[in-house]
């Protein structure tokens, strides 16, 4: 299988799911994971049409921005130091990783010298596990308050990571409650705050969240094949 080979399936998936939870499956978007995995692998998936890729280390976004074309839309996914957002600013469309306020006001900072708004996501660790980053479902609402009051923030949604588990029906109570509490938020009518995203669903459970109401999957393994852990 090829990457373009894999692609085509996923999207296959990916409207199944959709159509099974009675939803329109061009509401549902594909985030290509690639991290560890090579410029020439991006490429193939870009020429295959895939236009969305998320990395989760900074340094390894920097190297590879410059080395591919400039209609790629990065979003970046892992987990986000305070120190290293300045080397974000400018290129990247969506920031899924935002969980507690001094970063939000970090990626402000950053942004008000490009003149435009960062798009982020709010990650909520549903889970609770304390290896997990997110902020937890307590303090979800205060934490969007607060990044709302931001000039150069603008708050799309929220993203988590369920529990890894072998069957991924198992993960369905995680999503169910991410989407949930968009909806909490939502009736919240705080002003500039739009949950249009649910970021949600990796290789191993993507069609449970499609049918949970996930609007970004991030799919790596299932794209470029097993990571060559660096
Ligand atoms: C690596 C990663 C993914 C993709 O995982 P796969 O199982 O390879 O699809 C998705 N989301 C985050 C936050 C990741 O770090």
């Amino acid at each position: 299988m090829t990457i373009a080979d894999n692609l085509s399936t996923i999207t296959t998936r990916i409207s199944r799911a959709a159509l099974r939870a009675g939803r329109d499956p061009d509401q549902v978007h594909l985030v290509a994971v690639s991290k560890l995995q090579s410029v020439d692998a991006i490429s193939a998936a870009h020429s295959a049409g895939q236009l969305v890729f998320g990395e989760n280390y900074v340094q390894e976004l920097v190297d590879k921005v410059p080395q591919l074309p400039p209609d790629i839309c990065w979003h970046f996914i892992g987990s986000l130091q305070t120190n290293k957002v300045k080397y974000l600013a400018g290129l990247t469309g969506l920031i899924h990783s935002v969980d507690r306020i001094s970063l939000a006001r970090e990626i402000d900072r950053h942004w008000s010298k490009t003149g435009n708004a960062c798009n982020i996501l709010i990650q909520v660790n549903i889970s609770g596990e304390t290896t997990k980053s997110g902020t937890t479902v307590d303090d979800t609402l205060q934490l969007i308050r607060e990044a709302a009051q931001l000039e150069h923030v603008r708050i799309k949604g929220l993203m988590t990571m369920p529990p890894f588990y072998d069957e991924p029906e198992r993960a369905r109570p995680y999503f169910r409650q991410l989407r949930l509490l968009a909806q909490q938020i939502t009736a919240e009518k705080i002003p500039g705050v739009a949950m249009e995203e649910l970021s949600m669903g990796m290789s191993g459970d993507f069609e449970v969240a499609i049918e949970e109401g996930a609007t970004l999957v991030r799919i790596g393994t299932a794209v470029f094949g097993e990571r060559s852990y660096r």
